[in-house]
């Protein structure tokens, strides 16, 4: 997935609804337990809301309490990018849509085996095509 997609912000308003706007171009995040998704066991592919990128999968899903979706890795590695995120007073690792940079969530080190990863991400940013 080398293809990035830009589009200005005022084109990312419009498509989008303001609740994802808010998450995925502003870096916002969702309140626990009120998105779409975070209790789902619905089998399907997640994809980024902005761009339809494939970035995880329901087989690496897990209930972690948060009311946050959580998985432990995502449909690929290259799909996703990091990078620090000081922001708040504190330290943590921000995941990104890597095809359009969407912000989806944190990732941390705390999940289950065997990766140890909890991939902490916002429904909104989300959009599960259900198989
Ligand atoms: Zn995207």
């Amino acid at each position: 997935m080398t293809d990035k997609i830009r589009k200005s912000e005022e084109e990312w308003r419009r498509e989008l609804t303001p609740e994802q706007y808010r998450i995925t171009r502003q870096k916002g995040t969702e309140r626990a337990f009120t998105g779409e998704y975070h209790d789902s066991k619905q089998p399907g592919t997640y994809k980024c809301v902005c761009c339809g990128a494939p970035l995880f999968d329901s087989d690496a899903k897990f209930e972690s309490g948060t009311g946050w979706p959580s998985f432990t890795k995502p449909v690929a590695d290259e799909n996703v990018q990091t990078e620090s995120d000081t922001s708040l007073f504190m330290r943590r690792t921000e995941v990104l849509c890597a095809r359009c940079d969407a912000h989806l969530g944190h990732v941390f080190d705390d999940g289950p085996g065997p990766t140890h990863k909890r991939f902490c991400i916002n429904s909104a940013s989300l959009k599960r095509e259900d198989r």
